[in-house]
């Protein structure tokens, strides 16, 4: 590896600080912190392709642990979108469903849904059907309750949820709609017994153009309620044992927060806040290094997803929940996601200039919403 020279990373230096107006965590920093930011210029140089003399420094160094939304709770995952839980939170966020019964643990499971993956998500709302029937019923007891009929329920289901989405899908495009036959098609094979997510959404993600996009996501949500395959659901309640708490730690797992190298660190991608977003261990554990393009037919909702964390990313900016240090994050993340997957994941994000912008207005309490912010600056964008 070619170390940066000096004087690039006094030229790195200037240049971050430029861009933050704010203190800057590189600038004062002691000779072997000054050393490792020389080691990210040069990953940088090789993570671009060797055009570390035209490309500024966008982010700036730091651990994995020491990213912005390991100190955040309820973080939702940049892949999948669902609610994540810090590894230190973990039992705490068992035990909210121990000691808990019937129809309180029925209504407590549905709450909180989002905590858990497919797969674990799957057989917490069977258990939640269970304890609705049976209000001594807790976690443990509604668990072994969906006993030898796992998979007939959980095919049900899947066919109940993806009904959901087709009465939503017919309100706005009629009876007779390409969606619905899609639809239509995957609940008979749901119920010859095939549980087969990515022969539906291999399919549907070629409807996007077709579908306005709050009702596309509606869909896609239902999509993800189906399992890659009945295995996996299989595995998950095998795995789920003991105390009502402990089988909510297990179903947990998957949700623990933890942070993606957007460029695989094993190929170069630096320790650095322009390559980390914040994943669940679901999303982040399986990738490996496989590339976004097979990721994404995995997790064809990731690129909303994507967009909804930056939005939320950034509210918690605007909202002074994260420092100013951060200002850049939006447009640095952007331009490393949309290189990875060669422009397929394309974020609307806010400039450090109209974040700053925000903030004074949040300060002198004004009402401000991100989201209606980038929709607007886009809406102005196709309007020039
Ligand atoms: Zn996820």
């Amino acid at each position: 590896m070619v170390i940066a020279p000096i004087s690039s990373v006094n030229a790195i230096s200037t240049k971050a600080i430029e861009n933050k107006k704010v203190s800057n965590p590189i600038a004062s920093e002691k000779p072997e912190v000054q050393q490792k930011v020389a080691e990210q210029g040069a990953l940088k140089s090789y993570f671009l392709g060797g055009q570390a003399a035209t490309v500024s420094f966008g982010g700036f160094p730091v651990s994995t642990g020491g990213f912005i939304t390991k100190k955040i709770d309820d973080v939702p995952c940049c892949c999948c979108g669902g609610r994540m839980v810090r590894n230190n939170q973990m039992g705490a966020k068992a035990a909210e469903f121990a000691n808990i019964n019937g129809e309180k643990l029925a209504n407590k499971i549905e709450a909180d849904k989002d905590f858990f993956r497919t797969p674990q998500r799957v057989v917490m709302m069977l258990a939640a059907e269970e304890a609705r029937k049976n209000p001594s019923y807790d976690l443990a007891q509604a668990k072994n309750a969906i006993g030898g009929d796992l998979k007939e329920k959980t095919q049900n289901y899947c066919i109940n949820s993806l009904k959901e989405a087709d009465t939503i899908v017919k309100a706005t495009y009629g009876e007779n709609n390409p969606t619905s036959k899609l639809i239509a098609k995957q609940i008979e094979e749901l119920n010859s017994g095939e549980i087969n997510r990515r022969n539906f959404t291999d399919k549907f993600v070629k409807q996007q153009g077709s579908l306005d996009p709050i009702t596309y996501e509606k869909v896609m949500d239902a999509a993800m309620n189906i399992p890659q395959d009945f295995s996996e659901v299989k595995r998950a309640y095998g795995q789920a044992n003991g105390s009502s708490q402990g089988i909510a730690r297990a179903l947990l797992k998957q949700s623990m927060q933890t942070i993606e190298h957007i460029h695989p660190k094993s190929k170069g991608g630096p320790n650095a806040t322009e390559n980390f977003i914040a994943e669940c261990g679901d999303c982040n554990w399986p990738r490996g290094n496989s590339s976004y393009m097979n990721w994404l037919k995995v997790h064809p909702e990731y690129p909303i997803k994507a967009q909804h964390h930056i939005e939320w990313f950034q509210q918690q900016i605007v909202d002074g929940n994260i420092g100013s240090e951060y200002d850049d994050y939006g447009i640095d993340v952007k331009q490393t996601l949309s290189k990875e997957t060669n422009g397929q994941i394309n974020l609307k994000v806010l400039t450090p200039e109209k974040i700053n912008e925000l903030r004074e207005a949040k300060q002198a309490g004004e009402d401000v919403n991100v989201s209606e912010e980038i929709a607007n600056q886009e809406q102005e964008k196709e309007e020039a």
